[in-house]
Parts: C-alpha cells; sequence; structure tokens
C-alpha cells in the first residue's frame, strides 16, 4: 500500500466477471466496455467499474420508500428539533456539540431529504450547510475546528462527504471552493501536526472528496495530499497481510486497531488507495480483508462483532450499529470503484438483516449493539462485551453513547442511492433490488426504468424500460451468488438463463417501453457456524426464532427521553432456549410461506415471510449475564416434546435465535 506507480502502469485486471447467458447480445460479463481496466484514465486515476448515479436520478419506491418515509417520520428526521448534539451542533451555528455528530447526521439526511423530496426537512438542510459553508474561514477551517495541536482531523474529512452530496443534488458552486479550501487548509497542517488518533485510523475517508475535487480540476497537489494522508494514516492492508486480531478482544482492553467501526470503515481504504497506486495488491485487499474478518469474527448476518472491539465469532456478543452502517457505504464504495457483484452479495445481506433488526419497527428507537442471537434487551452491568456499557443492547435514544443516534441515518438512504449505477460500457447496472425507479440519460436521451418488486422478500423482479426515442444500451443485471437457477425473461423471446455471482448484459435498442422480468430463485441454504450451530438463509435473507416480546419503558427521567423518543427495555414472553430437529440435507426442502406486505414489513406481527420447523426445549441452555449462555456444541442430545417454531426474516426480529443448536 506503501508504493505509488504513476500512469505507465498497465495491468490487464480481471474483475470477477465472466461471460453468461446465450444470444449473441445478451452476454455477461465486462462492465469496463473497451477500457483497460488498470489503466489510469486522463487524469491520473483509475476509473470507476460503475459511476454512481447523481443524487435524485433514483427514487426509491413500494417498501423501501415506506421504510424511508418511516425514518423521516421518527428519530432520524426529528434529531435537529430536540437532540441537543444536533440541535445546538457548532457546525449549525450552536454552541453545542462540534465534533462527530452533526457531520454524521447530515452524511445522512442530505440523501433522505433528495430521495423523498421532502420540503420541510430540505429547507433546514439548506440553512445548516449555508451555516457551514458561511462560517468556514479564508483559510479553510469550518467554525468548530480547532486550532491548536490537539484537534484530531477526523471530523473535517467526515463534513466533506455530506458537502459532496449536497452539491451532487444541487450543484451548489459554493461546495467546490469550499472542499478545495478546506483540503488546502489539512495539507498546511499536517505538515505540522501528522494525523493521531480517529483522523490517522480513518485517514482514507479523506480520498473521495480529494478524488472528487482532482476529477474536476486535476491539480497535482491534491495527489500528493492524497499521499501525504496515506504516509501519515494507519498501514490497514499491512496490518490485514498478518492480522493479529484472531481472538476476541479481553474484556475491558478498547484499542484503535480492533474497534468495529474502524474496520468496517476500512475495508474499503485499499481499494480507494488503488485508484492511485495502481498495485494489484491494493485492488485484490478488500476481499481478504471480508475474508479475515469472517473467519475471525464473522455472523451470520454478513457482519463481524465489535462490541466495541472485535468479539469473536459467539451470537451472544454485540455489533455497533455505526459498524453496520459503515460496512453498507464501504461495501457501495467498493462495488462502484471494483465492479464485483459479491460486493453487492454482501451489501444487501447486511442491508436486509443487521440494518433493520437494530431498530424498534417505527424507527423512534435504536439500539447501540445487536446480538444474532439477542433474548433480552435489558440493562445489565454484567454483559459480556468487551468495553461497552450496561445499556448497549437497549432499543432507545442514545443507548451506550450517541453516536450511532448520529450515525445510523446514512444506512437506507445510500442503500436507495446506490441501487443502480453507470457502467463505463454506456449502460446502466442493477447493483442491489429494491423498489425504485431511476430517471437518467443515455446518449442525451431520457431513459426511465422502474422496478418493481417486493425483494428481497419475493423472488421475481419487474424491470420496465421506458424509452423516449430509440436508443441502443445494455443493462447489467446482477446475478447473486445464491441464486442457481436464475432467468431473465423478455416478452415474445427466448428464456435466458442468467449464471450466479456475475452480471448478465442486456444489450439492445429499447425504444417505448419493454418489460425485463428476472427470476431469482430462493432455495433454502444452511450454514454451520459458532459451535456447530445451524443457520438458515434463503436468497438475501436470514431466518431467526419469532420470540414473543414485551416491551417495558425505562429512563423515563432522564432528559430527552419523551414519548415517541423513549428508551425500551424488551423482555421475552416465549422460549428460545431450543434445539432445532433439522439436518443441513432437510434445509433445502422446507416450505415457506407469504404475506402481504404492510407498512412495517421489518416487525415480528408482518413479517412478509415465515417457515415452520420443529424443536426441542434445552432446559440446560439458560441465560447468563442478561444473554443467551454458551451455544451447545451441536449436535445436542435432548428429551422432551418435540414443538412446532416459527423462524421469520432477522431484519423483522427485535428478539431472536439466528444460530441454533441441532439434535442428533
Ligand atoms: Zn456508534
Amino acid at each position: 500500500m506503501k508504493r505509488i506507480h504513476l500512469p505507465t502502469v498497465l495491468c490487464c485486471l480481471m474483475i470477477g466477471l465472466t461471460a453468461c447467458g446465450s444470444g449473441s447480445d445478451n452476454k455477461g460479463g465486462r462492465l469496463m466496455g473497451e477500457q483497460n481496466e488498470g489503466e489510469q484514465d486522463r487524469t491520473g486515476l483509475r476509473p470507476l467499474a460503475l459511476t454512481p448515479l447523481s443524487l435524485g436520478e433514483i427514487r426509491p419506491g413500494g417498501w423501501l420508500r415506506n421504510q424511508l418515509r418511516l425514518q423521516l417520520d421518527s428519530l432520524s428526521g426529528s434529531l435537529d428539533r430536540f437532540w441537543p448534539d444536533i440541535m445546538n451542533s457548532a457546525w449549525f451555528g450552536g454552541e453545542g456539540d462540534g465534533w462527530e455528530r452533526g457531520p454524521y447526521w447530515l452524511d445522512g439526511v442530505v440523501p433522505l431529504a433528495f430521495l423523498l423530496d421532502d420540503e420541510p426537512l430540505l429547507s433546514r438542510i439548506r440553512s445548516y450547510v449555508d451555516t457551514i459553508l458561511t462560517e468556514q474561514d479564508e483559510n479553510g477551517r469550518f467554525a468548530p475546528v480547532g486550532v491548536d495541536a490537539r484537534y484530531d482531523l477526523w471530523a473535517v474529512f467526515l463534513v466533506l462527504k455530506p458537502l459532496i452530496q449536497y452539491h451532487d443534488a444541487t450543484g451548489d458552486p459554493r461546495i467546490p471552493a469550499s472542499v478545495e479550501k478546506a483540503l488546502r487548509w489539512v495539507d498546511d497542517r499536517i505538515d505540522r501536526y501528522p494525523l493521531f488518533n480517529w483522523g490517522q485510523f480513518r485517514w482514507f475517508e479523506s480520498l473521495p472528496a480529494i478524488y472528487w475535487l482532482y476529477e474536476r480540476s486535476p491539480d497535482r497537489w491534491l495527489l500528493d495530499l492524497a499521499v501525504k494522508l496515506q504516509a501519515q494514516g494507519f498501514d490497514w492492508q499491512d496490518f490485514y497481510t498478518r492480522f493479529p486480531l484472531t481472538d476476541p478482544t479481553s474484556k475491558g482492553k478498547w484499542t484503535y486497531m480492533g474497534h468495529v467501526v474502524n474496520n468496517a470503515m476500512a475495508v474499503k481504504a485499499p481499494a480507494l488507495w488503488w485508484r492511485l497506486s495502481g498495485e494489484e495488491r491494493d485492488r485484490t485487499m478488500a476481499s481478504e480483508m471480508i475474508r479475515t474478518l469472517d473467519r475471525y469474527h464473522g455472523q451470520v448476518t454478513g457482519m463481524f462483532t465489535g462490541d466495541e472491539c472485535f468479539a469473536g465469532k459467539n451470537p451472544s456478543q454485540g455489533t455497533e450499529l455505526c459498524a453496520v452502517v459503515e460496512y453498507m457505504y464501504s461495501l457501495e464504495v467498493l462495488v462502484s470503484v471494483l465492479g464485483d457483484p459479491a460486493f453487492a452479495d454482501r451489501l444487501e445481506k447486511v442491508a436486509f438483516n443487521a440494518l433493520p433488526a437494530t431498530f424498534s419497527p417505527d424507527m423512534w428507537a435504536h439500539q447501540y449493539d445487536q446480538q444474532v442471537n439477542q433474548v433480552l434487551c435489558s440493562i445489565d452491568p454484567d454483559r459480556n462485551w468487551t468495553t461497552n456499557g450496561p445499556e448497549s443492547n437497549l432499543y432507545g435514544l442514545e443507548p451506550n453513547y450517541g453516536c450511532c443516534t448520529a450515525n445510523f441515518s446514512q444506512g437506507w438512504p445510500k442503500l436507495a442511492a446506490n441501487l443502480w449505477m453507470k457502467t463505463a460500457d454506456g449502460g446502466l447496472a442493477a447493483v442491489v433490488y429494491a423498489p425504485c425507479t431511476v430517471r437518467t440519460e443515455i446518449d442525451g436521451i431520457p431513459v426511465e426504468i422502474d422496478v418493481e418488486t417486493d425483494y428481497p422478500f419475493r423472488e421475481t423482479v419487474k424491470i420496465h424500460v421506458r424509452a423516449d426515442r430509440a436508443v441502443r444500451f445494455p443493462i447489467h443485471l446482477r446475478i447473486p451468488g445464491w441464486a442457481d437457477g436464475s432467468v431473465i425473461r423478455m416478452e415474445g423471446e427466448k428464456e435466458i438463463s442468467a449464471q450466479t455471482g456475475t452480471y448478465s448484459r442486456i444489450e439492445r435498442e429499447w425504444n417505448g417501453q419493454e418489460t425485463l422480468t428476472l427470476l431469482l430463485p430462493m432455495t433454502p441454504r444452511a450454514s454451520r457456524r459458532f459451535n456447530n450451530a445451524l443457520s438458515i438463509e434463503r436468497g438475501p435473507l436470514v431466518y431467526a426464532l419469532k420470540i414473543g416480546e414485551e416491551w417495558k419503558r425505562v429512563n423515563a427521567d432522564k432528559p430527552h427521553r419523551e414519548l415517541p423518543h423513549g428508551d425500551w427495555e424488551v423482555y421475552p414472553t416465549s422460549p428460545w432456549n431450543y434445539a432445532l430437529d433439522l439436518s443441513e440435507e432437510d434445509v433445502a426442502g422446507l416450505s415457506f410461506m407469504e404475506f402481504p406486505l404492510g407498512e412495517m414489513p421489518f416487525s415480528p406481527e408482518n413479517a412478509p415471510v415465515s417457515v415452520a420447523v420443529k424443536g426441542i426445549l434445552l432446559k440446560d441452555w439458560r441465560l447468563v449475564n442478561g444473554s443467551a449462555g454458551e451455544l451447545p456444541l451441536s449436535p445436542v442430545q435432548a428429551a422432551g416434546e418435540t414443538v412446532d417454531l416459527v423462524l421469520i426474516p432477522y431484519g423483522c426480529t427485535n428478539l431472536r435465535i439466528g444460530e441454533f443448536p441441532t439434535l442428533k
């Protein structure tokens, strides 16, 4: 990661795409057109495999629009009206927090407001952005930023992210000038005060802003700044090359290196750096980092544990919400930079499981830490978290610490903004499937793509393509790695078989309206996990035991906990300690029931899919320190009555078991 090769390097790179499909104009494969993937573009940076559309070109539809609307009408869209850290943020002209919380919140609500075109939130955002810009001094320092040597640059890197998104949606000409001034201020400052703490471990979060400005005006000093930041920053690539944190962190030991959010952010660092270095190792490192995280700390949700540092594979350990949304953002960047559809598979898994599970269904309350086996949410000083506090798995306003309260807003909106991207061969790629409408131009001709689907709860995705005039371009449809037997149908044409783990390329002259129907068969799958426990997945969804819940209000006397933004403990009202009477081979034959999608599909009572299984109570598997005790090693011996159990999507649960012991 330390070496740089300047533009002479030409390496022939594969981005994991192979030919598939049938017929001459329906080939799977390359997203890069005729370009050499390793070649730097004329600006000196390697080009993106997939270019995100501008904010506003994608509009969420169906259940996704409802979900964003829920977010807007609950905690996320209300924080600036009552939560002091946002309402009085020093970034927005107040006397309060001048560190990461204002920028974190803005990074999520800027895309939220533009995706929904919500004028009340937009007008508040305009005034916050105006304040940030007008209070920036002539040297580029933003108002809340400290001048002394102890000021950590992390919040400066962070605030550039929402400013660039705001520019993307509005074209506000003040933003490029502001970003340039800020980066010149950083450049000057790090000569005297090198990076430390958060700024050092998150140095690469500055690269999207540096590249964005460089692509608009390719001045050499910007790439020199990137090199200086990289040289002063933590070397994540070397760290993962001989990864030392293979064990759960000892209780009480907090480190920057083992910090769950830092690692969730860092998986994109080498790929971002690759755009400048061109080194093959930088390009391939993200996949290796993800394999390492899965191997030592992975969870069935696609996340890894960290409460707040790495906590191993035990499903009773926690994962911080900031890590969930930052991992999603990293995966969105990775799929854009490198194109590999495996990153989008992972993005869907995290987005459709870990993200919704960690909120109350109405999104007024969230957790700091979620557990895959989460049987009780309560205030408990004896939890086995590595360093987090007694309130970490409550559903509430700011359980444990308020970073997630400010940062979670980016999860759903950025997913929606990255559903489709532009390809280097002049077409469009479906990166993640969810209901939406894309309105863009291809060769100057307006094109509309309307995605009609209840995916991830259903197997069918209908894609209506409308072109005002005849225009030829390819559409690349991502075929998930799990979707064996996928087919694409077009009216009056032969069905096309699509290969998993690739993009299926459909190129033709589009004129008027045509409809593609994509069938992604969701055959249930089993995996063996911690202590040989069994987990069940179907499509991008993980299935978990539905447990009866009783919500009990707590902390009512604490400031700012007036309803609807109160804190809640959740108690189980039905047993959770079952072993499943199910083998891995049985899983493929399970039959899943479908129910209509309601206004809150991510809730236990409105789960759009469920499956019935059988199990036996394990009397010795009990609560220990507030969590499900050590998961019994499967297969287990158990006698007793076999009972019917219901599993629902993990994202619909608040209490659950996601990794089950199984019977002999
Ligand atoms: Zn957090």
